[in-house]
């Protein structure tokens, strides 16, 4: 509802020219830091999935992993780190991913997922999709069941949604 949407717009820090300049950053430090926002933006996030069973809810790194931890436990389901190269400890599966400029890699650990168990996925925000992208490939190929993925941000005009969508997924978001 226009209530609040309106409390996640006015929680959120924009700051002009950062990273570089030409770019409106959204700053999400704001909202974690209102007690009243942030049960707001995960309550409606994990809304459509509490009636059924999640197993896992998979965060990007790093906002990812605020965000899906109170939807965790929020659903009583497992949280799985999806991490950049070279971060995690154990046996991990890798993927390229695209990146405004050049590729990167995302990992996560072999043995995070068992084939066949629902998984969301989520993040603050999706831009182009190549982030979300990447770690849904990642998913996948770990034999997840991709229930739906998950953003506080949609920023539409670059096509991440699309992106998803295309790929099978269910994408759910708060405010554009
Ligand atoms: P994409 O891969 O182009 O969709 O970019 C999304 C990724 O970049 C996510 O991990 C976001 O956290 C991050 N990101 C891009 N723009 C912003 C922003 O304005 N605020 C916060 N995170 C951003």
């Amino acid at each position: 509802d226009s209530t609040l949407k309106q409390t996640l717009v006015d929680a959120i820090r924009n700051i002009p020219d950062y990273p570089k300049p030409g770019v409106m950053f959204r700053d999400i430090t704001t909202l974690l830091g209102n007690a009243r926002a942030f049960r707001r933006a995960v309550d409606e996030l994990v809304h459509p999935y509490t009636g059924g069973k999640v197993d896992k809810v998979a965060g990007i790194e790093a906002r990812g992993f605020i965000i899906g931890g109170a939807m965790a436990h929020q659903l009583s389901s497992g949280f799985v780190p999806i991490r950049k190269k070279g971060k995690l400890p154990h046996d991990t599966v890798s993927i390229a991913y695209s990146l405004e400029y050049g590729v990167d890699e995302m990992e996560m650990h072999r043995d995070a997922i068992v084939p066949g168990e629902k998984v969301i996925l989520v993040d603050d925000l999706i831009a182009t999709g190549g982030t979300a992208e990447g770690a849904v490939k990642l998913l996948q190929q770990m034999g997840a069941d991709i229930v739906g993925a998950c953003f506080i941000i949609d920023l539409p005009e670059l096509g991440g949604r699309k992106k998803l969508e295309a790929l099978g997924v269910n994408v759910r978001t708060l405010i554009a």
